[in-house]
């Protein structure tokens, strides 16, 4: 995930502490048939729900009742990133999925859908042709937690901009944008809540208020929150979606939700907006699985909560009941599934419900698959700053968690749990199955000099004591509307940028250096690695799953393939690896150099040597590189100790069939949308020709005009829209193919 700020602290609030926050945020009156525990939202975000929400611009309603069949609707996914709730690729979140849900439910036929993602928009103008044709554009987006990604680029508020004034029909914004806008997506900002000059801004969910909208065909909505029915019914319907994602199947991960909402209110966060927790059955998700899986998912990650552990309780305690359910759920119905990760626990779950915590802890790692990290929310160690933003969880009782952690799921498959926390070296050669993730935030109110030497503290004492921590965030606040941190905003980040620059990088070299050759040591096999952009004469890839790690792998690999690597070097947050088994009959200079204590001489020997009929022979016996490297049949696709790519094996659900699988269906279930989408871009291609004449309207610039400006504009270098090929099939998207300054090493 998400990023930061997962979920955190706090230890269990006091009705006192509940009813405090409650007499501060007035209550969002709930709409009919929702069944969730009452809502909690600053005043700022309340509608009654009552009143029908008034167009920004009511001249331009595409006009009259519609009748739902016969809506053209188009669907753009800007990204969202917020505190227990991920989407950017190659995460899908749950907004378009139960957005499409809603408008099936309303009457809109599947076929008559059309998503795209935002890069997928600047990647080819002729796209734009389904947000100017549409009856209904919806946009979905909004960062509420800072971020820099690999996978895609959020939209920025221009971008966000132009899909309302390309919009010829009614143009709708949902999802996080609600809480407001930034200029960019970075900490140390203030946000401010504009609607983007689109007819409608939902303030509540945008799937109820896309449901409402096409149900009144087309004329308004209320704002309110999705009841739990309809939440169950939107989720199973809409998961036809994940089809017109470009990542889909293989490099596709559905963020799914157990809970939303937190009983905290910690001072920066925008969670508490959703009320307290609701959640979810597990029937319900594990129905929603099933009907993604049928669609060719294989990986998903439970990560829209703020708490794993609080799953199927009373909010609080763990219920390891309930999470048999869901993660036993799971299993059934997806059994090749690739991956089943997770993302936030609470520390404090654990240090006040420690037995639970336990065995639920227990039942997550033995249906998880390796490499699964629990975002522990601790964000400052500083008693001081923990006591003036409502930080319930101490710096001690966050270190108890981690050993905890450790304990009970810091084995690695291949072992036996009773051999955790596997932090040395012990002949198995995966990811531990389940680490804690550490999330410090910096720029919150009472910050102050002091604060960064306990954060460094803590963490030297987690490092020192042996234990193992999957990665650390460190990351700025962003102070948006309607949460504590308003008052403060992002002053004393500011005041305090230098100070954060040194101190990131000393944590970088001091401890996550360290800790990551302690937790991947060299010959840890990352299996199914996604080889996503080329930089410096490198490819960059990635594991599907929780904050996987960025691997570099010498040479220039094909991209948009998948390749089991072997650790070989640490960097701070990522890792040098080589692709394994490693033929040593056609390995690349720079791949046999990389081998640990093979060098450029000897890897240079290697070479003229060739070629080999038995590793030995091309060894002297003062390296031992068994692990690394096979001998491969010349012209067999097969190597001296079986097919290349074998031996996931040891992961479960690691199922044999999910390349045939997902290939299968691509080919033969996945129908074409209706107006398909290649239908809409040639027929875009001819109109661009057509428009390139300047109109203007008193209220904006019409969409042709701008559109044949941006034809214009991508002539230029700076300009932002990268007129590039088609998108591969399952590949990357063109405009992260090559460099670009998003990276995150
Ligand atoms: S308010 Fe809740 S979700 Fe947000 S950081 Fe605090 S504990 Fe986590």
């Amino acid at each position: 995930m998400s990023v930061i700020a997962g979920c955190v602290p706090s230890r269990p609030v006091t009705k006192m502490c509940h009813s405090a926050q409650f007499s501060r945020h007035p209550v969002l009156p709930t709409g009919p048939g929702v069944t969730e525990a009452v809502r909690v939202v600053p005043h700022r975000f309340i509608v009654r729900s009552n009143i029908k929400i008034t167009m920004t611009d009511p001249t331009r309603r595409s006009g009259g009742t519609r009748d739902p069949s016969s809506l053209d609707v188009t669907i753009v996914d800007g990204y969202v990133d917020e505190p227990a709730h991920f989407g950017v690729p190659p995460y899908i979140s749950t907004y378009p999925r139960y957005t499409a849900g809603a408008l099936v439910d309303a009457g809109v036929p599947e076929t008559q859908i059309t998503y795209y993602t935002i890069d997928e928009l600047r990647e080819e103008r002729r796209r734009w042709g389904a947000v100017a044709d549409a009856d209904l554009a919806i946009y979905i987006g909004g960062m509420t937690v800072p971020g820099k990604y690999v996978g895609g680029t959020p939209a920025d508020p221009d971008e966000v901009r132009e899909i309302a004034w390309t919009a010829d029909g009614t143009s709708i914004m949902g999802g996080p944008v609600r809480f407001g806008v930034g200029d960019a997506n970075e900490g140390g900002i203030e946000t401010e809540r504009q609607n983007l000059d689109f007819d409608f801004l939902a303030m509540a969910d945008i799937e109820t208020a896309v449901y409402d909208l096409v149900d009144s065909g087309l004329e308004g909505f209320n704002d309110r929150y999705r009841g739990a029915e309809e939440l169950d019914r939107w989720a199973s319907m809409g998961a036809f979606i994940v089809e017109q994602h470009p990542n889909h199947p293989e490099y596709l991960i559905a963020e799914m939700e157990t809970s939303r909402g937190c009983a905290y209110r910690c001072s920066f966060c925008t969670e508490p907006m959703y009320g307290d927790p609701t959640f979810r059955t597990a029937a319900s998700v594990v129905r929603e699985v099933k009907g993604l899986y049928e669609r060719g998912m294989r990986h998903f990650r439970i990560g829209r909560q703020a708490d794993i552990l609080a799953f199927g309780g009373d909010g609080e305690a763990p219920n390891p009941d309930a999470l048999r359910r869901l993660y036993g759920g799971i299993r059934e119905v997806a059994p090749n599934l690739r991956t089943l990760h997770l993302d936030n626990m609470n520390p404090v779950t654990i240090t006040e419900y420690p037995e639970r915590s336990r065995e639920g802890i227990r039942v997550i790692a033995e249906h998880n698959t390796a490499g699964d990290t629990a975002a522990f929310g601790l964000e400052s160690a500083d008693p001081h700053v923990q006591e003036e933003n409502n930080l319930l969880v101490s710096a001690e009782e966050c270190l108890e968690a981690v050993r905890v952690l450790n304990e009970v799921a810091g084995w690695r498959p291949g072992e036996s749990a009773a051999d955790a926390p596997a932090s040395k070296p012990s002949g198995t050669t995966r990811l531990p199955k389940l680490l804690p993730g550490i999330n410090l935030l910096h720029g919150l109110t009472g910050e102050r000099e002091e604060t960064f030497a306990h954060n460094k503290r803590f963490l030297q004492r987690v490092y020192d004591e042996g234990l193992m921590v999957r990665r650390i965030n460190i990351r700025q606040v962003m102070a948006f509307e309607g949460t504590e941190m308003e008052e403060t905003g992002a002053d004393l980040a500011d005041n305090h940028k230098q100070l954060f620059k040194s101190y990131k990088t000393e944590v970088r070299e001091e401890i996550d250096n360290p800790m990551l050759q302690r937790v991947a040591p060299p010959g840890t096999i990352l299996p199914d690695v996604h080889l996503e952009y080329h930089q410096d004469g490198r490819t960059f890839g990635r594991q599907p799953g929780t904050y996987a790690l960025l691997v570099a792998i010498p040479g220039e690999r094909e991209l948009g393939q998948t390749t089991d690597v072997a650790i070989v070097g640490h960097g701070y947050r990522s890792v040098t690896g080589v692709p394994h088994p490693l033929d040593l009959n056609s390995a690349s200079m720079d791949e046999l150099a990389a081998l640990p204590k093979v060098g450029q001489s000897r890897a240079g020997d290697i070479i003229v040597n060739r070629p080999y009929n038995h590793v030995h022979e091309a060894l002297d016996g003062s390296v031992d590189l068994d692990s690394f490297v096979t001998i491969r049949a010349s012209g067999a696709g097969t190597d001296a100790q079986g097919s290349l790519g074998a031996g996931h094996g040891s992961e479960p659900g690691a199922g044999d069939d999910w390349c045939a699988g997902s290939r299968s269906r691509r080919t033969h279930a996945h129908q074409p949308v209706k107006r398909t989408r290649t239908s809409i871009e040639a027929s875009w291609s001819t109109r661009l020709e057509s428009v390139m004449h300047w109109t203007t309207s008193s209220r904006r610039l019409k969409s042709s005009t701008l559109l044949s400006h941006t034809l214009t504009s991508t002539t230029s270098e700076q300009s932002p829209y990268t007129l590039s090929g088609p998108v591969p099939p399952c590949g990357p998207r063109p405009g992260i193919s090559t460099a670009s300054p998003r990276r995150q090493v």
